[in-house]
């Protein structure tokens, strides 16, 4: 199968002044484009180019073991900015009623997610991404993995957050917290219902 970057929803400058366009262009064109890159070398020659990514990180027993640690870092570099591009939009947007209420099911309320959620975000040690994942038994959890790690072994991803600074620095320098707090402005909650609906 193709391992194409896959194009975004929106304009590079469309996220403005949360996201700022030169972040998302390089964050685009030169970081995704080079863990898809690098996935497709560390596995020239191998079946597993004809699955998707999702389905090789899913299932890591059957990568060789020399390229194990390539794949998780390519492979998750290649598969969490897929998941994070499209849950960006600069549309205002509204959760369906069964994530609203699976939300206060789990998590008492959605300002409580929130500060779950951003707590996640901002307190990840160097280099990360923040997760909202549904569980193997249908529930919401919030989660944090270092480097590129996909978060699998804790549930189904339908948020993601970035949190490498290649992610913010132009704009917001050190300042993580006040990437976290403006991402909330851009979150495409119709896709993440979407995503949700779909692992029911
Ligand atoms: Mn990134």
């Amino acid at each position: 199968m193709k391992h194409n970057l896959p194009e975004l929803n929106f304009n590079y400058n469309d996220l403005e002044p949360y996201i700022d366009a030169k972040t998302m262009e390089i964050h685009h064109t030169k970081h995704h484009q080079g863990y898809i890159t690098k996935y497709v070398n560390a596995l020239e020659g191998s079946d597993l180019l004809e699955k998707d990514v999702e389905d090789v990180l899913r299932n890591l027993e059957d990568v060789p073991e020399d390229i194990v640690q390539a794949i998780v870092n390519n492979g998750g570099g290649y598969y969490n900015h897929r998941l994070f591009w499209t849950i960006l939009t600069p549309k205002k947007t509204r959760m369906s009623d069964d994530l609203s209420k699976a939300i206060d099911r789990d998590f008492g309320s959605f300002d409580q997610f929130k500060d779950a959620f951003s707590n996640a975000a901002k307190t990840q040690f160097g280099s990360g991404w923040a997760w909202l994942v549904v569980t193997d038994d249908k529930r919401l959890k919030v989660v944090s993995t270092p480097n590129q790690n996909a978060p699998f072994e804790f549930g189904s991803p339908i948020l993601a957050l970035d949190v490498w600074e290649h992610a913010y620095y132009l704009n917001y320098q050190n300042k993580r917290p006040e990437y976290v707090e403006n991402f909330w402005n851009v979150v495409h909650w119709e896709q993440v219902s979407k995503y949700y609906k779909e692992l029911l």
